[in-house]
Formats: structure tokens, sequence, C-alpha cells
């Protein structure tokens, strides 16, 4: 109750039109996934986490450039939808729950996930579980490659967030998943 009632008040503090408050708010509240989880996406979907886009924006300094690919601006949108790595683990994903959709930038995913949360189907609540722990996932193996130097190839990474979800579902589910 209490992280719910933080994250009304989190997102009632930007401001945001009431339909992607609505929606945001449906995929990291009414989920089942780990608080954790649901914490950092919640973080990052309100540009909260601090990825170095935000660092500069504080006046800190430091180079902008992505951890992984050193080639890009590091940000939320790069980070958990433009950077291949994370496309990859998106891409076996949708695979995993027979969505047929290619990973988009994070605007047209917000767009996409704003629509799609409102349908309250089983294909939907596990999107939602997801969702979160692959944002969760993205996130740890950013933070491992920083402080350990090394970072989970994306076909285990996807495994990993698989058994995240799978250990959260029903046997109904499951069986939606994997038969
Ligand atoms: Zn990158």
């Amino acid at each position: 109750m209490t992280i719910k009632m933080n994250l009304n008040r989190g997102i009632n503090a930007t401001h945001q039109p009431q339909t992607d408050k609505v929606s945001w708010k449906r995929l990291v509240c009414i989920n089942q996934a780990s608080l954790k989880s649901i914490f950092i996406t919640w973080l990052a979907l309100q540009s909260r986490i601090v990825t170095k886009d935000r660092l500069i924006q504080w006046n800190i300094n430091c180079d902008p450039l992505c951890f992984f690919c050193q080639k890009f601006d590091e940000s939320v949108a790069h980070l958990f939808f433009s950077y291949s790595y994370s496309r990859e683990i998106w891409q076996k994903i949708l695979g995993l729950l027979k969505i047929q959709k290619i990973v988009q930038s994070f605007d047209l995913e917000q767009q996409w996930a704003t629509r799609y949360c409102r349908k309250s189907s089983r294909k939907c609540r596990l999107y939602f579980k997801f969702f979160v722990e692959t944002v969760h996932n993205i996130w740890f193996q950013r933070n491992n490659l920083i402080f350990n130097g090394s970072c989970q190839p994306a076909d285990l990474v996807f495994k990993d967030i698989d058994y995240r979800v799978v250990v959260r579902c029903t046997e109904s589910d499951r069986k939606f998943l994997y038969l």
C-alpha cells in the first residue's frame, strides 16, 4: 500500500496527461512482478532513474556515452529501447508472448503500451510482468557492467527474465506461454 501511494504521488507530480497517467499507473501498480522491479520501472518511466543524461542535467561532469555501446548518449530511451542489446531482449519477449510487432523507440513503445494497457487479457497481464522484469534486468546488467566489468549476453538475460516471470505465474499462465 505504501508503495502504491508513493507511486501515485510521483506520477501526479509529473503532470502527465490523464491517459498516460492511468495507463502507466496500471502498468506498474497492478502488477504481480517483484516490488524491486516495479520500483525500478517506475523510476525509468518517469525518467527519474540516474542515467548519464540526468547527471549532465544536474551539471555533474561526466562523459555522456552509453556504457554498453560507447556510441550514443545514455538516456532511458537509448538504454532500455534503442540499444541493440535491449532490443534483442524485447524482441525475444514479444516472440514468447506471440505479440507480432517490432521493437520501436521509447516514445512509440510508450504509446503502444498505453493502448495495450487498456486490455485485461492474460497476454496483457503477462506483458506487464515481462515489461517490469525486463527494465529491471537491463538496469541490473548496466550496473554490473559499470561495477564488475561484465554483463550477461542477451539470450541469458531473456532466460532470467522468463524465469522471474514464470515463478510468479499461475499454472494456466505457464501453459499459455509454453504450450
Ligand atoms: Zn548504447
